[in-house]
């Protein structure tokens, strides 16, 4: 919708008369001015300041002007920007008798003295009939406000209803609209001018019966125009509306002298007009925000005229008589005020939703039918694009989760609608976890957000975290992913009371940290030396093959583990530092070995790539020259020899020479370069897997070292129930309470009764804690994606 600002346009029209004082009214050249002159008033005194000439430009003077050229130039254009969708009004201001009603309705006795509103019907309903492109609509009401009352001029005569009905200014976002004014659709012009003709004609009759004075009302005559355009596609359409306002004669009250019930009418049409002319004054002084429109019953239906998006033109009428100058110049004045009033003129352009409707279904269908033509042609005629039924969402439902399960590998979908439902099942499913995991973890624990300090501040103080906002105490089993907590273990199989720690800096470990399950073990496991079984590394050969050896011949490291066993395990960093100089050495020893293949195959393969592109440079340049040496030799005229052989220079013959080699050496570097490129990937592989390896060497050695318990080192051992290295240390640790107490207890009825079953107890142990497992990961899993959580209370706290 495009939008140019405009003014409002005001012209101003002479009444013709005999008396027309010619020394007081000067008309302009152009037509668009007109200059008063005042005699000084002989009262005021000599020196008096009163100014006594006035000019005024406006957008034309219509002097001894016929019907036909005003409405030319007042109407004609606004009329039909009307028909393209632009609101319209046109207001005829000036005092009783001066031909604002002359103006805008004319006489009736002579089709040549008709005046705007006949013939903007006219104008309308011709240009409606012959529209080809679209189908238009034309409707009109008279609106009379007469001392703050609405009245429907055009009630009673459609009708012959009384028109009773209370009418009011509402306003709405499409606009301000008179609720209870009757609109009368119109199809030829006589219908319309019937109208008005009736509704004038009742009006005079009302005016005499009721004692009432036409000239101190207002008359507003709209036509409203609906365009729908007849093109399927096009489902716009324009609406519009053209206020022609007879307005109330702008005499001052003074001058009339009235009294009585006629002062009081008076008063209203001076009160109401004043009002008008303050909008203006408020609506041409762009620093005012708020302008008063609901201050009359006038301005308030004006209110989209004035202020808004609409063409706006006035006439001022006057009478040329010197008797009539004091109000000839104030509605000059009005006029002037008004032109300063800039409106921004829009297309009324509204959508016709039910012809939209129509045309999206249409082409809905055509796409159906498209994509059926395209299934058909690949086979595919089965498919179909309806909404899914809940039959149809219900085995999606089930289909993904067995997906989950992991029964199927695949999912069927054909089409979009299922993409879409397979990715709302996973989403349902996710968020139904998420409140479940959350619930589990509220039910068993407070949480505090990471970023509460006064909560944190709270549960440092009491005891529960320490200064790292890390977790102390019993910590029944789960890991919240939050950090690595540290204790300190007691001897005397007791549960250890949370205790502050007071260890500073230290970062998390390498890889995953240290999981409450472990510490849960650590806790609850008698202290004892603990040996790690991976320290029986196979490089260096020394499987030790009883535990008891390493308490008779502890070494230096198990001394040391021994001690931090004891108090807490070493950092991660630390630990890591002295994995890799003890039991990872060999990996570590491949590692940095390979690494520095890797550098050194990387460093070779720059050096090629650049010599290569110093070679080209080179060979472009010789190319260059020998283009320009063979351009000269072909301008100077070829020698050729008696075998027909074009004989060339020395100089051109050494830069094909040389051109040959370069040539010679680019491919055999090029060569090398796609060798090195292979060796460093062959490279960046080994030294990605050493570096793998030597992490997940490091946490099971660190696990192994630090974290497990006596116990379960004894079924790791060589001979125990579970193979070193094979199982994740944290499937061990996961081992619920119960499942281990119900086996040990199984173990002690079954066993002496029965030593070859062990091997069967073991295997369904070990398949037990798989489950266990599972089900304990999937649960750390979610936790440790819950952000902003930390854990701060334990239950069983003492
Ligand atoms: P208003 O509505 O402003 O009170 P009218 O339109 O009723 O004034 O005009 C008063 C009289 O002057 C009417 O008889 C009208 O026909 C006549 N009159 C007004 N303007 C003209 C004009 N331009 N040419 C001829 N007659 C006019
Ligand atoms: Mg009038």
């Amino acid at each position: 919708m495009d939008t140019v600002e405009k003014r409002v346009h005001a012209f101003v029209r002479v009444k013709p008369t005999a008396d027309f004082a010619q020394d007081m009214i000067k008309f302009g050249q152009d037509n668009k001015s007109i200059d008063i002159y005042l005699k000084k008033d002989a009262k005021q005194g000599v020196v008096n300041n009163r100014q006594t000439e006035w000019c005024f430009r406006l957008d034309g003077v219509l002097h001894n002007a016929s019907q036909d050229l005003a409405y030319e130039t007042v109407a004609e254009k606004l009329v039909s920007e009307a028909l393209n969708g632009y609101n319209g009004t046109i207001m005829c201001y000036g005092q009783t008798g001066a031909g604002k009603t002359y103006t805008m309705t004319g006489t009736t006795a002579d089709y040549r003295h008709r005046g705007i509103i006949p013939r903007a019907i006219q104008q309308v309903l011709k240009a409606a009939a012959h529209c080809a492109d679209r189908f238009v609509t034309v409707r009109v009401s008279y609106l009379e406000i007469y001392n703050e009352t609405l009245c429907d001029l055009l009630a009673t005569v459609a009708s012959g209803a009384t028109g009773d009905v209370p009418l009011a200014v509402v306003d709405c976002p499409g606009g301000v609209y008179v609720k209870g004014l009757s609109i009368h659709t119109v199809n030829h012009e006589e219908d319309a001018l019937n109208l008005l003709f009736e509704a004038r004609r009742n009006n005079l009759i009302a005016e005499h019966a009721l004692n009432k004075n036409s000239s101190r009302s207002h008359c507003i005559f709209t036509i409203y125009i609906e365009c729908n355009f007849r093109v399927l596609s096009d489902v716009k359409c324009l609406n519009s509306k053209i206020n022609l306002i007879d307005l109330a004669g702008s005499e001052r009250l003074s001058k009339t002298g009235s009294e009585g019930q006629v002062l009081k009418e008076a008063t209203y049409i001076n009160k109401s007009l004043s009002f008008l002319e303050q909008i203006v004054i408020a609506l041409s002084d762009p620093r005012r925000d708020h302008v008063p429109f609901r201050q009359s019953k006038l301005t308030h239906v004006l209110k989209d005229s004035l202020g808004g998006n609409c063409n706006t033109v006035l006439v001022a009428n006057i009478c040329g008589e010197a008797v009539h100058m004091d109000e000839t110049l104030s509605s000059l004045r009005f006029a002037t005020r008004m032109k300063w009033i800039t409106t921004e003129p829009v297309v009324n352009e509204t959508c016709d939703t039910w012809w939209m409707v129509k045309t999206l279904e249409k082409e809905i269908s055509y796409l159906k039918r498209e994509l059926a033509m395209h299934d058909s042609l690949v086979n595919r005629s089965l498919v179909t694009y309806d909404p899914l039924t809940e039959i149809q969402i219900a085995d999606i439902k089930s289909q993904v989760l067995k997906y989950l399960e992991g029964s199927i590998d695949e999912i069927d979908i054909v089409n979009m609608r299922q993409v879409q439902e397979v990715f709302r099942q996973f989403k349902q499913l996710v968020s139904q976890q998420e409140q479940e995991v959350e619930a589990r973890l509220r039910s068993k624990y407070a949480l505090i957000d990471k970023n509460d300090f006064a909560a944190i501040a709270a549960a440092q103080k009491a005891g529960l975290v320490d200064v790292d906002g890390h977790v102390l105490g019993d910590m029944d089993g789960q890991d919240l992913g939050t950090g690595t907590a540290h204790f300190s273990s007691k001897h005397g199989g007791k549960k250890i009371k949370p205790k502050k720690t007071k260890e500073q800096g230290r970062k998390e470990g390498i890889g995953t940290s240290s999981s409450g399950k472990e510490m849960d073990v650590l806790l609850q496991s008698k202290t004892q030396v603990i040996t790690s079984t991976k320290d029986v590394d196979v490089k260096e050969g020394v499987r030790s093959q009883d535990a008891a050896n390493i308490d008779t011949q502890p070494s230096k490291l198990a001394s040391l583990r021994d001690s931090q066993q004891l108090s807490s395990p070493p950092s991660k960093p630390a630990a890591f530092e002295q994995f890799k100089k003890e039991c990872g050495s060999e990996i570590n020893r491949i590692f940095k070995e390979n690494k520095s293949i890797l550098l050194a195959r990387r460093k070779r393969s720059g050096a090629v790539a650049q010599r290569l592109n110093l070679m080209k440079q080179e060979m472009e340049g010789i190319k260059e020259a020998l283009g320009a040496q063979r351009q000269e030799r072909w301008q100077q005229g070829e020698y050729v020899d008696e075998t027909g052989q074009i004989i060339i220079d020395e100089e051109e013959f050494l830069l094909i020479m040389k051109l040959k080699d370069l040539k010679k050496e680019y491919r055999s570097d090029y060569a090398e370069l796609q060798d090195l490129k292979a060796e460093i990937q062959y490279c960046q592989q080994l030294v990605d897997q050493c570096r793998n390896k030597l992490v997940s060497e490091f946490e099971i050695w660190y696990n192994e070292a630090f974290l497990i318990p006596k116990d379960v080192q004894d079924t790791l051992k060589p001979g125990g129930s579970i193979r070193p290295g094979m199982i994740p240390i944290n499937r061990v640790l996961c081992l619920e309470q119960d499942v281990q107490d119900g086996f040990e207890r199984m173990q002690e009825a079954a066993l002496p009764a029965c030593p070859d079953s062990l091997s069967f107890y073991n295997a369904k142990m070990r398949a037990e804690q798989k489950h266990t497992y599972a089900r304990a990961m999937g649960s750390l899993e979610q936790m440790r994606r819950k952000p902003g959580l930390i854990t701060a209370t334990m239950r069983g706290k003492s």
